[in-house]
């Protein structure tokens, strides 16, 4: 082949793949969030369970954001920060009048003194997940900035060659607003800043809030693709109507598990027509979560999770706290 039709061959493959829609494509591979890194193994959010996840083959890696007091995105679950680390002993004071830490209380430098432990119940102060990792801080573990997380994100694609995307949350945004602060403003710079600002760039922003997703849309005028969130009391939002509303402003949704499929007394799945029904307006479909520890009732096994839901369901991507075993079962099928 002569250097010109090879490169006649690159152009057109590079078209290609600029103009891959984001939405399902028949027959393509179904892929891996990990949730809050892997979560299933490590505490979650830290940069050691995010590079867990990496490592274990997750196509995008999820962060929860929320705002610091000086307007620091960091990486964590809640709007709270009693769950997961000891902010009751550094700064027993400072809670607010229901009991709770709020990280929006507290500056990045105070917050980087809190050590990351395995999420607790916080009425009972047992672990959410008992099978999971210790509960001691004896271990170093911190609160990300979202920014460190990208770094390493980007330093890892970088020394394996491979393309693994994020995928920031917008925590609580109507919450950040009451409290005086912007949360998408300040992502989307951040965001920007690292390169991330184009449609086809490996970024899912996430958030349950429709009014905020399409201000992002609309107001700030993002490219990014946008994933609307559902949560199973969002009924609203699964409808037809709904979902046609949806499709004005987000490129996917992200409902839970439950939204998607059951299973009855004998193990079969029993699926609600939702991927269908989003697939058919043009919107992918990320459901959350799928966790080997905590499973729907009466799913019998994991895999048997996984085969019901990219086998059965169609789904596009899950969110799961162990991408490890979500890899092997794709490879496997493959
Ligand atoms: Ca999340």
């Amino acid at each position: 082949m002569s250097y010109k039709i090879v490169r006649a061959a690159c152009t057109l493959l590079a078209a290609l793949m600029m103009s891959v829609p984001v939405h399902a494509q028949e027959g393509a591979r179904p892929m891996i969030i990990a949730h809050r890194g892997a979560s299933g193994y490590l505490p979650e959010h830290t940069l050691e369970a995010k590079a867990m996840a990496y490592a274990m083959g997750a196509d995008y890696i999820e962060q929860d954001v929320v705002l610091t007091r000086d307007d620091v995105p960091i990486v964590v679950h809640d709007i709270i920060l009693d769950t997961v680390t000891n902010v009751t002993e550094v700064f027993p004071d400072r809670a607010r009048p229901d009991g709770h830490f709020y990280a929006i209380d507290f500056t990045l430098a105070e917050i980087k003194r809190l050590k990351v432990h395995e999420r607790i119940d916080p009425q009972t102060g047992q672990p959410a997940f008992p099978e999971r990792f210790l509960l001691e801080t004896v271990v170093d573990f911190r609160i990300p900035t979202l920014e460190e997380e990208i770094v390493m994100i980007l330093g890892l694609n970088r020394s394996t060659g491979r393309a693994v995307g994020i995928y920031p949350e917008l925590k609580e945004p109507a919450f950040h607003q009451r409290e005086g602060k912007d949360i998408g403003p300040i992502v989307l710079e951040l965001l920007a800043r690292y390169g991330y600002a184009r449609r086809e760039d490996s970024v899912f922003v996430q958030c349950f809030d429709p009014d905020y997703l399409r201000y992002l849309r609309e107001t700030l005028g993002t490219d990014l693709k946008l994933i609307q969130l559902i949560s199973s009391s969002q009924a609203t939002l699964v409808t037809p109507q709904g979902l046609d509303v949806v499709a004005e402003y987000a490129d996917g949704i992200g409902p839970s598990l439950g939204l998607v499929l059951s299973f009855d007394g004998q193990g079969q799945p029993h699926y609600t027509g939702l991927i269908e029904q989003a697939h058919a307006r043009g919107l992918v479909v990320h459901a959350y979560t799928a966790r080997a520890d905590a499973l729907p009732a009466n799913a019998q096994s994991f895999e048997h999770l996984l085969e019901a839901v990219f086998g059965g369901a169609g789904l596009d991507a899950v969110f799961t706290d162990h991408p490890d075993r979500a890899a092997a079962f794709l490879r496997a099928r493959e």
